[in-house]
């Protein structure tokens, strides 16, 4: 489970995030909407620690990461994060690129990591390509690698920022079917996206956020059809 308490977050004089409350379940999809510069990323770079919030708490099945004296590298390994650009490493083969980080942060021998790839390639569709490089596959491909580099960590839970953002349209189904796929085992998520199909279907909770603020959340249906903000209102009148 994740808890947000009170998070804030400053880029120098910029107040990014102004104090965001909320709390995902084990098990919960929970999709996160808004405008551009509302602070979607931001909230979920400080979930990952990638970046250092200004104040405020976080927790990770009761653990607070956000404690000074916590270990990055180990909260990291914790949670899978998922990019809009895949950020695999281009001179690495596919499998390569899958059992570095459980070689160097999980302290995995060769052929255990070779294995946990492997299953995981399978998982995502991908079994076949594991000697292939990044260039050689397709976004959609690639994307789902990442997904499979990630879950190749144990991660108690996965980010996901706008995964399917970058993605020719034709490519996007294959990306949500893996993420489908995932909430189904029952995998803890919180997904950035502008795919209302996938929150309306696979979300436990949807949430708006606008200004540094959460505006609005509940029930992804509900929210959906029904906003009850005129901010929520006007963003989806725009983007449904
Ligand atoms: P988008 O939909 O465009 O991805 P977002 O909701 O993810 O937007 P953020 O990327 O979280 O928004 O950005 C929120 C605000 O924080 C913006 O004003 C942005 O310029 C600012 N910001 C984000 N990262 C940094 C950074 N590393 N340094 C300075 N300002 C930043
Ligand atoms: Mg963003």
């Amino acid at each position: 489970a994740i808890d947000v308490q009170q998070l804030h977050k400053y880029f120098g004089d910029n107040q990014v995030l102004k104090g965001i409350d909320f709390h995902v379940d084990n098990g919960q999809v929970v999709c996160v909407i808004g405008p551009s510069g509302s602070g979607k990323s931001t909230l979920l770079r400080c979930v990952n620690l990638l970046e250092q919030p200004t104040s405020g708490k976080i927790f990770v099945e009761g653990d607070e990461i956000t404690d000074p004296d916590v270990h990055v590298d180990a909260i990291r390994s914790r949670i899978g994060m998922v990019f809009q650009q895949f950020n695999l490493f281009p001179h690495l083969t596919v499998l390569r690129n899958l059992t570095l980080a459980q070689q160097r942060v999980k302290g995995r021998g060769k052929d255990e990591a070779a294995q946990i790839a492997r299953k995981n390639l399978e998982k995502v569709g991908l079994a076949a390509r594991e000697d292939a490089y990044p260039a050689h596959l397709s976004g959609g491909q690639q994307q789902r690698i990442a997904i499979a580099r990630a879950l190749s960590m144990d991660p108690d839970m996965m980010l996901f920022d706008e995964p399917t953002s970058a993605l020719d349209p034709e490519l996007v189904g294959d990306v949500l079917g893996v993420m489908k796929d995932l909430a189904r085992e029952g995998m803890t998520m919180m997904v950035v996206t502008h795919e209302m199909g996938f929150a309306r279907e696979v979300g436990d909770k949807l949430v708006f956020m606008d200004g540094g603020v959460i505006v609005e959340e509940g029930d992804p249906v509900e929210v959906l059809a029904n906003p009850q903000h005129e901010r929520t209102q006007s963003f989806l009148s725009k983007v449904l």
